[in-house]
This record gives structure tokens, sequence and C-alpha cells, in this order.
């Protein structure tokens, strides 16, 4: 989340964040000086229509927790499509799936998949929920080639520490812990 908005936001630059998610996005907008437009939710879900007009020039980051922490709701793959469709190609959308593992509806997209279609989507996976690893901050991104190569250039030399590595590789030994 941070080197994402190290690479692309700007002082003065515009964050849309659903109101409410996850406190990270504002958090490190704000370190970059940049600027949030707040969308509240429409039914406890992500306004994606509210969403949409509010984009502008200045906007580069739309962040979106699906399913969202800490309602629960998620959007599906018919609603996500049809909505990225819609956004700028130079407008990037961070689908943040920290609990994609829990989300057992047919209908949550297949996020890799819509990345041949769209390529500003950047997704997120973390090792925090599924394999209870919360603080060792071991995650990933999975995006397009050119924006990941945004995101070297603002990363720490190393950012993963020996320990997050060693339990990481632990726990895909492990699957029954799931
Ligand atoms: C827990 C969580 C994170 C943080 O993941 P780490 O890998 O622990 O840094 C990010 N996004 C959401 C939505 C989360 O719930």
């Amino acid at each position: 989340l941070s080197l994402i908005a190290k690479a692309f936001i700007s002082k003065g630059e515009e964050s849309i964040i659903p109101e409410i998610t996850f406190g990270w996005y504002e958090s490190v907008t704000l370190q970059m000086g940049g600027k949030i437009e707040w969308v509240p939710l429409k039914e406890h879900k992500m306004d994606l229509d509210e969403i949409k007009s509010r984009i502008n020039q200045n906007t580069r980051v739309i962040w979106m927790c699906n399913p969202n922490n800490p309602i629960g709701t998620f959007i599906n793959e018919a609603t996500l499509k049809n909505f990225l469709k819609d956004v700028p190609k130079d407008v990037i959308v961070v689908l943040d799936e920290a609990y994609y593992e829990f989300a057992d509806d047919l209908s949550y997209p297949d996020s890799i998949k819509l990345l041949e279609d769209y390529k500003n989507i950047i997704i997120l996976r973390t090792f925090s929920k599924v394999y209870g690893l919360a603080s060792l901050r071991l995650g990933y991104g999975i995006a397009d080639s050119e924006f990941i190569s945004y995101l070297y250039k603002v990363k720490e030399p190393i950012n993963v520490n020996m320990v997050a590595q060693v339990a990481a590789l632990a726990s895909l030994d492990d699957q029954e812990i799931k």
C-alpha cells in the first residue's frame, strides 16, 4: 500500500476512498501530501457509480478493499467489470484482496483474469489473515509489469525480513492451517 502511494501520488493529487474501509489508504495518501475524496457506502457496499463520478484530472488511485474490511460486503465480478470499463486507463484501481481466501461466493471476481483486459489494476493479497501472520508484513501484489517496475523504483532494498520469509514458506507447506 505504501509503495503504491509513493510511486503514484504526489502532493495535491487525489485518492478516492470508500468510507468506511481499511484505514491505511488514508494514511499512505496523506503521507504523500495527497488529497482524499471520501465516497460513502451505499447499502453497506462501495458505491461504484459515485466513485466514478468523483474521478477527475487529479485522481491517481482508487482504493477498493474487496471484500471490504471491516464491513464484509463485496463487489461481484460483473459489477466490477462494468466499473473498470469506465475508469480511465491512467487511474490505478487497487483491489486489496486481504480476505480473498475467505470469499467463496461464486460471483466473487477472478481479479487476476481481469488483468488481461484492465492493465490499470493492482491486486494485493497477504499472508496476514489466511495464515495468521499479521504483523510480519508479508503480502504480495499482482499487476502489469509496467506498474510493477514503478513500484520497484520506490521499494527499499530489503522490505520483507527473513523471519517473515521463513514463516511464509512454512505456511505454504502447511495448508491445513488455513
Ligand atoms: C490486514 C490487512 C492488510 C495488511 O496486510 P499486511 O500484509 O499485514 O500488511 C491490508 N489490507 C487489508 C484490507 C487488511 O485487512
